[in-house]
């Protein structure tokens, strides 16, 4: 029953944006004015109430003036050259034009024409080029019932194995060094509230400050408990601010910094040899690679002084309880993984892990930057995060989806081998790609290639809730619902499955995504099956529109695509049992009545699992494994021609690809767009003024942005966030080296120059 306030309906649920998954409550007026209100819910344990400025304002992207209302579809060999210009009230999204000649402008289209346009084009590129020339790309964004839906729509609908997802960008690294040491990957294996408990927390290229202000309060709290916070990080960040300690290392260096760390550890006799003998393997050989990182070979890789050195490893290694948390600093290199294995050396030699505030966790990103990892839309997994080689996790995935195992493809290819593999000729090439929540136009690295690749296509779609500039890239633009129109999971950064509840009900014109793949798949079966084409208009004219959630259909081909959220997740359910991110025992009721219910949890009796690995790790053996990793250098280092470093990372008023903030008013005169921080010796040095426009050119291309001069940069580093489009779009830099295990692009450091733009 909806609760009222006056002529308000409240509905509690959560931000649209980052993994914090701040609770909120909408108030929804059917009365002129304003129509959705956020309200404060301080009820909501994770964030009691605080929203940053991101949160505050989420309503404006409900607005109908900032974002698609009605399909659009591009008409291909008529009209010439040209995109689609701004959006209403929204600057600088114009000049993503269509290929030259050969691709006409989007125009408004019926569902029916779009999703027919989309259906055959789809089914046409599959018969000539194979179901592998069909790609998908999904987002760490959407609701754990989308991805799972996204991810059973490529191997059953497409029957296609490439199938990835923006998240291989965010926290891939993390999330495979966890698996490695832990047999298990969840972002924190602890709650928040643990935080303020910890003796000393080691924050690593992570700036909450900035990406979830509402975090702050827990790190906050332990100068009040007596804890110690040090952050590295070669920027001076807001959190930074706040440290006891700050180390400030040269880009692509903190593997390095971490083995300097476990060198003194040993060497001063801070190691836990109890915990090492009984809870862990691997410990000699992580001991000699440590052995040969020496202070002051680390001082000079890392540019750390050896006194920070000691007195960073003096506090960890004394404290009886210490955490390290990981963002996308160390973890967005190519060498990433064994960045984050590092990290998680320092907590097992100190017998900091599987106890209580203890252990090592990754800040995830984007909303759903878990969940959307569980459910089956990465290349290599199926749900409950089962290995799509895995032939138990094949039979068990198939029997819920009422197909044989042996039709399931095997793995894809990872986010960036797939974008780079769009259009191009031969069996290797994509042909046609899905792109569900996600802007790689701004978000990939080596962006303006990603671009071309895209233009390159037989067939792009995009469902998307605003004209994002992959979508301006399009043939067919899906107006998406959004956040407060719909009802769905999502799983925050603790591993907590929260809730968001439907508040209002989306525009005339927009549909769910999950309403989107049940229409496409059941065109799909009517292409591979001529029959259901009848069963499909016993039921509905070939025009009926937006059928009531709900709605069920069977195929003859196997597999169902219902759009119901709860009915999803009730099968999502099922598809993860037994499998590590298990939710069989989560319902809809319970989470809504515990505030959120902390996976592993197998059975409806089952409390959760909101702290992992006290009794024992998640590999076979129980023990944790040591990673035994070394230093090297990134993979692109500078030189005379590209003398400085570029490091790349966030403002607070923008949101990841910015397709959604730069559409919200207050939050783009907050941060209206791209510049470049320099440090006074560098400007010095190349006579730039605060506030000129710099040209900043990497060995992929060049971007022009204001200068901001300031001391919290390294003067061998340069800083740009990545939310923009056009010319200041900082992801035309960045290099795609790809890490071998986790496959995350090396967004955090490349070589570059910066001059006084012409
Ligand atoms: Fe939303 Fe994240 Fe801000 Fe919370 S911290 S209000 S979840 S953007």
């Amino acid at each position: 029953t909806p609760q009222l306030l006056g002529d308000a309906r409240l509905t509690d649920t959560h931000c649209p944006y980052c993994s914090l998954q701040c609770g909120m409550r909408l108030a929804v007026r059917a009365s002129a004015g304003v129509p959705v209100e956020v309200r404060e819910r301080a009820e909501f344990p994770v964030n009691r109430g605080a929203l940053c400025g991101k949160g505050q304002s989420a309503a404006a992207l409900l607005d109908p003036a900032v974002r698609l209302t009605t399909p659009l579809v591009r008409d291909r060999g008529v009209g010439g050259v040209g995109g689609v210009g701004g959006v209403g009230g929204v600057g600088g999204v114009g000049g993503a034009g269509a290929g030259p000649g050969a691709r006409g402008e989007l125009r408004a289209a019926s569902w029916a024409e779009a999703l027919d346009r989309v259906a055959g084009g789809l089914a046409a590129v599959r018969a000539e080029h194979g179901a592998d020339a069909v790609g998908v790309f999904g987002g760490g964004g959407l609701t754990n019932e989308k991805a799972y839906q996204l991810g059973k729509f490529a191997r059953i609908a497409l029957r296609t194995a490439n199938i990835d997802y923006n998240g291989r960008f965010c926290m891939s690294s993390a999330a495979a060094a966890g698996r490695l040491a832990f047999g298990l990957d969840r972002g924190l294996p602890f709650p928040l509230a643990d935080i303020p408990h910890t003796e000393c927390l080691i924050l690593v290229g992570a700036n909450p400050a900035e990406t979830m202000p509402p975090a702050l309060r827990y790190f906050r709290e332990l100068p009040e408990n007596g804890g110690t916070l040090i952050v590295v990080d070669p920027r001076r960040t807001r959190t930074a601010e706040q440290a006891d300690l700050h180390l400030q290392p040269q880009p692509g260096t903190d593997l390095a910094l971490a083995l300097g760390l476990l060198h003194l550890l040993i060497a001063d006799g801070m190691v836990d040899h109890d915990f090492v003998a009984t809870r862990t393997t691997g410990f000699e050989a992580a001991r000699e690679t440590a052995m040969a990182h020496w202070p002051e070979r680390v001082e000079r890789i890392t540019g750390v002084p050896v006194a920070q050195l000691r007195d960073a490893a003096g506090l960890f290694g004394r404290a009886r309880t210490g955490m390290v948390l990981t963002a996308r600093g160390p973890e967005q290199q190519s060498k990433g993984t064994d960045t984050v294995g590092a990290w998680i050396n320092l907590c097992l030699a100190s017998g900091k892990a599987g106890r209580r505030y203890s252990g090592y966790g990754c800040l995830t990103g984007q909303g759903n930057g878990q969940g959307g990892r569980e459910h089956g839309q990465k290349a290599d997994q199926l749900p409950g995060y089962r290995s799509i080689e895995d032939p138990a996790a094949r039979a068990h995935v198939a029997a819920v989806w009422g197909v044989p195992p042996e039709s399931l493809p095997r793995a894809g290819r990872s986010a960036y081998e797939l974008l780079d593999s769009l259009g191009r000729p031969g069996p290797d090439g994509v042909r046609a790609l899905l792109v569900m929540g996600s802007n790689p136009v701004v978000s990939a690295p080596r962006a303006a290639h990603v671009a071309e690749r895209l233009r390159a296509l037989d067939l792009l779609v995009v469902s998307d809730l605003v004209l994002s500039e992959t979508a301006q890239l399009a043939d067919v633009v899906l107006p998406a619902a959004q956040w407060a129109e719909e009802t769905g999971t999502l799983t925050n950064l603790e591993g907590r499955v929260i809730l968001r509840r439907q508040a209002l009900t989306p525009p005339e014109g927009v549909r769910s995504d999950l309403w989107v793949l049940r229409e496409l798949a059941e065109r799909l079966a009517a292409t591979d099956d001529p029959e259901a084409v009848e069963t499909r208009e016993a039921v509905e004219a070939p025009d009926a529109g937006y059928l009531p959630q709900g709605t069920q259909r069977t195929h003859r081909m196997g597999g169902r695509f219902d759009d119901d959220p709860e009915t999803v997740f009730d099968e999502l359910r099922r598809a993860s049992a037994g499998g590590q991110a298990d939710y069989a025992g989560i319902d809809y009721a319970r989470i809504e009545a515990e505030d959120g219910v902390f996976w592993p949890c197998p059975d409806e009796r089952h409390p959760g699992t909101p702290r992992l690995f006290l009794d024992a790790f998640a590999t076979p053996d129980g023990r944790a494994r040591f990673a035994a990793v070394t230093h090297r250098p990134a993979a692109e280092e500078p030189d005379d021609e590209y003398p400085l470093y570029l490091t790349t990372g966030r403002v607070l008023a923008q949101y990841q690809s910015g397709a959604q903030t730069r559409r919200v008013a207050a939050l783009s005169s907050a941060a209206p767009g791209p510049f470049v921080e320099l440090h006074p010796l560098v400007a010095a040095r190349l006579e730039i003024a605060e506030g000129e426009l710099v040209a900043v050119t990497s060995r992929r291309g060049r971007a022009v942005a204001a200068a901001r001069i300031t001391g919290t940069v390294r003067p061998d580093t340069v800083f740009m966030p990545f939310h923009w489009a056009g010319p200041g779009r900082a992801n035309t830099l960045t290099n795609p080296a790809l890490d071998p295990t986790s496959k995350m692009p090396e967004f955090k450091v490349c070589a570059v120059r910066v001059e006084r733009a012409a």
